[in-house]
């Protein structure tokens, strides 16, 4: 349940071959999906205190996606009720020019979860293989050897004792257009309409080819990318959530002992 999103290393998908449709993978309707999603978060919710209080592992989450992908609602549903003590959500913008003046892993590093927290990155170290390469930011020989400097870099991460999941959200086109097209007509949603967009949108084909590699690239045991089918939106933070729980179970953070006898203690 929680792994046929998952990419295996040396199993290299197309994502043209890929569904964006939850509902091909879900055989009950929208509200189940919604009163699932709903149990598996309370999961969520109840884990993330034991993380923080162990205060020893980091859990990083990384979301990409096309614009209008839902990255946002992504993150405004799926912490919902979780303690926000404990995440830390970094959106990249394009880099300010003391971030170009550093290599392209310095700003991330410095966003990424200390012990017992959990880090979410709206964007991440991947849009120097995605952005930066489709809109030729740099060259090739620049961003080409980057997918090997961003696996090491989540090994590293890995080795100091942080968990990596990293969600793709994989939606039409069509819904794509959709989604503009209600950002359009609703003057609460102008402020996320940007005409770069729509520049974007006419390079949907080299997005796609851009989005393949970073995956196939960047598929590590270590650091798996999940390709989650995101034009259903109930079905995106289900499947989502499903994943983080599941992880979190794995980890198994344990409140710490307190190595005092606190048996006879008396509050006066
Ligand atoms: P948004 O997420 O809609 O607020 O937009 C953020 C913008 O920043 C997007 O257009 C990204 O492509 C851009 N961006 C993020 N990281 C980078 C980067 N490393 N280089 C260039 N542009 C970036
Ligand atoms: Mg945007």
């Amino acid at each position: 349940m929680t792994t046929i999103h998952r990419i295996e290393p040396g199993q290299p998908i197309r994502l043209n071959d890929s569904s964006t449709r939850g509902k091909d993978y879900y055989e009950g309707d929208k509200a189940t999906a919604e009163s699932e999603f709903k149990a598996v978060r309370d999961e969520f919710i109840e884990l993330q205190p034991r993380l923080y209080a162990e205060g020893q592992q980091k859990l990083l989450i990384v979301l990409q996606a096309n614009d209008a992908g839902g990255k946002d609602g992504t993150i405004g549903k799926v912490t919902r009720g979780v303690n926000p003590q404990g995440v830390r959500v970094t959106s990249f913008k394009a880099p300010s020019q003391e971030e170009l003046d550093h290599d392209f892993l310095w700003r991330i590093h410095k966003a990424v979860p200390g012990k017992g927290l959990i880090g979410i990155f709206n964007r991440s170290h991947y849009e120097d293989v995605l952005v930066v390469r489709v809109h030729n930011l740099v060259p090739e020989s620049v961003w080409r050897p980057r997918y090997e400097q961003i696996n090491h870099f989540e090994k590293l991460l890995n080795d100091s004792g942080t968990t990596i999941l990293k969600f793709y959200l994989h939606i039409s086109k069509e819904e794509q257009k959709e989604r503009f097209q209600a950002r359009l007509d609703d003057p609460t949603k102008h402020w996320k309409f940007s005409l770069e967009d729509l520049e974007k949108r006419k390079l949907w084909d080299e997005y796609i080819v851009a989005f393949e590699d970073m995956i196939n690239h960047c598929t590590t045991e270590y650091a798996p990318w999940y390709v989650i089918p995101a034009d259903q939106k109930w079905y995106r933070n289900l499947a989502i959530t499903r994943v983080i729980a599941h992880t979190l179970q794995q980890m198994n953070p344990q409140y710490p002992q307190n190595d005092a006898d606190l048996s006879n203690i008396v509050i006066t």
